[in-house]
């Protein structure tokens, strides 16, 4: 029998009159079962969460710091219990959920750091003509409100830190939603602010139901969301409310670029390894995992069996075995969509060179070459460990082939020059480009977000805070 894991009501625990369960999806096991809040409970905790929007905005910052500091040091503490769980309820290998668990940490440290040296503020003087003779401008950042953050299944300790900690850094009271297939792991890092000395208000973790979140994404007192997960519900929610201050992290299809300057046999092992261990890490359910690898005509038919091979090579199996690449996806549906997809990209003429095979929620490593443009696989964001391989002639071409999509998230370009780096910073539609790596590389104090499709606005802990705050300007006159 599982306990029942409470929400976070206001900085307690609180039970309300349902619950739902979360299965492993590798297994079917139950991980646990969490209770949901009642409509009365969400309304005491928004109205809390309102009514102390001006105290917790004056609440000094070493308090602030010390208590991201306090989650960060509980969270390194519980690492592999944490691991374990969010590896059973996410299905992601407990390696990568250790390797979660530890950008976690990284974050509440960062914001602990935020904490105490950002003020946001700026001086400006005022006497570039006559009518300003004698005044200054100061500006300081105020947090705009109560921040509700929406976190997706993916990364649902890490995304959820990605919403918290700016908050607490800024002194903003925040309401964390997180994703119904992965609560537990959110509900124990309010375990651990409970911990702390932050106002009880200042912060609530509740298990609203998708159809319960129209009336929360509508109340006023809540000024600032921060989503992120799949377009259409993320635009659905910055088209209900056009006066709030929304930030969208949303999907990608993530291209790697290999030129033809990255030709020798240790560049395209490098790659190739890269590709293949970042087209299905987590499955390939990361917004920044490889679904497109755009090969330079020069280096293509090197380069691809290599990929094959490191494809290959990927161990898949149950995720809580320390030696297993690739888990299951987070439901068999997910499977059995992504299974369609790659049936619709073959009957339409694309050659099969890896994978292709789904054993209930888990598919394999998959490797597509001669993909036609229009097959959904081309367009969408696939969410699964499968990628497809594009030959090119030359770099123009190449960053012509990444722009081609209405997604814009990271980049990856393979190369030694740089030239064409800088070349690739300036032509590639994407909210970032790494030189020499796959688009998967992330370091969480980085500003991350996606250009066209994939997003609006930008999170990394400090443009996380930026975003939350507005500038207040104070024009002192007669100095
Ligand atoms: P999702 O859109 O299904 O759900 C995201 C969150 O929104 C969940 O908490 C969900 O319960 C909630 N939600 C669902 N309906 C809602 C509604 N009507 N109102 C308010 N909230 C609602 O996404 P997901 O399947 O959990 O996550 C996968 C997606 O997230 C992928 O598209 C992935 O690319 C994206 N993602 C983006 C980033 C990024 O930083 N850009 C990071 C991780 C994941």
């Amino acid at each position: 029998m599982t306990a029942t894991h409470a929400f976070w009501l206001a900085g307690r625990q609180a039970t309300g009159d349902e619950t739902f369960d979360v299965h492993n999806s590798y297994d079917g096991r139950l991980v646990g079962t969490v209770a949901v809040p009642t409509q009365a409970q969400v309304e005491e905790a928004v109205a809390a969460a309102h009514a102390v929007v001006d105290e917790f905005a004056a609440t000094p910052a070493h308090v602030r710091a010390k208590a991201l500091n306090h989650v960060a040091d509980r969270l390194t503490e519980r690492t592999e219990e944490i691991a374990r769980l969010i590896s059973a309820e996410n299905g992601k290998p407990i390696k990568w959920a250790r390797g979660e668990v530890g950008r976690a940490v990284s974050v509440f440290r960062f914001a602990a750091e935020e904490a105490r040296r950002w003020n946001g503020g700026d001086a400006q003087r005022l006497d570039t003509d006559a009518g300003g003779q004698g005044r200054l401008a100061l500006t300081r950042r105020i947090p705009k409100g109560v921040v509700l953050g929406i976190a997706p299944f993916n990364f649902p300790l890490n995304l959820s830190a990605h919403k918290v900690a700016p908050a607490i850094a800024v002194g903003a009271p925040i309401i964390l939603k997180p994703a119904p297939a992965t609560p537990i792991s959110s509900l124990i890092l309010g375990e651990l602010l409970a911990e702390t000395d932050l106002p009880a208000g200042s912060w609530s973790v509740l298990t609203v139901p998708n159809d319960r979140m129209p009336a929360l994404v509508q109340d006023e007192r809540l000024p600032v969301i921060s989503f992120t997960g799949s377009g259409p519900v993320g635009y659905a929610i910055m088209d209900s409310v056009p006066r709030k201050h929304c930030t969208l992290e949303l999907g990608g299809n993530g291209a790697a670029v290999v030129l033809a300057d990255y030709a020798s046999d240790k560049d395209l092992d490098w790659a190739a390894t890269r590709i293949a261990t970042f087209s299905n890490y987590q499955g390939g359910q990361s917004c920044i995992s490889v679904q497109r690898v755009i090969a330079d005509a020069a280096v293509y038919d090197r380069l691809l069996p290599k990929i094959v091979a490191a494809v290959e090579a990927q161990i898949t199996g149950d995720p809580a075995d320390d030696a297993t690449d690739v888990g299951p996806l987070v439901s068999e549906d997910a499977a059995k969509r992504v299974e369609s997809w790659v049936t619709e990209a073959v009957d339409a003429g694309a050659t099969l060179l890896a994978g292709g095979k789904r054993d209930g929620a888990t598919y394999a490593p998959t490797v597509l070459a001669d993909v036609p443009a229009d097959v959904t696989i081309s367009c969408e964001e696939v969410f699964g460990p499968v990628l497809t391989v594009k030959k090119v002639d030359g770099e123009a071409e190449a960053f012509a082939a990444v722009n081609d999509s209405k997604y814009g998230l990271q980049a990856g370009v393979f190369t030694h020059d740089l030239q064409t780096a800088f070349r690739a910073h300036r032509a590639l539609e994407v909210g970032g480009v790494v030189v020499g790596d796959v688009p998967s590389y992330r370091a969480d104090q980085m500003p991350y977000g996606g250009a066209k499709q994939s997003g609006v606005g930008r999170e990394g802990v400090r443009y996380a805070m930026d975003d939350y705050t507005y500038e207040r300007v104070l024009v002192l006159t007669g100095l």
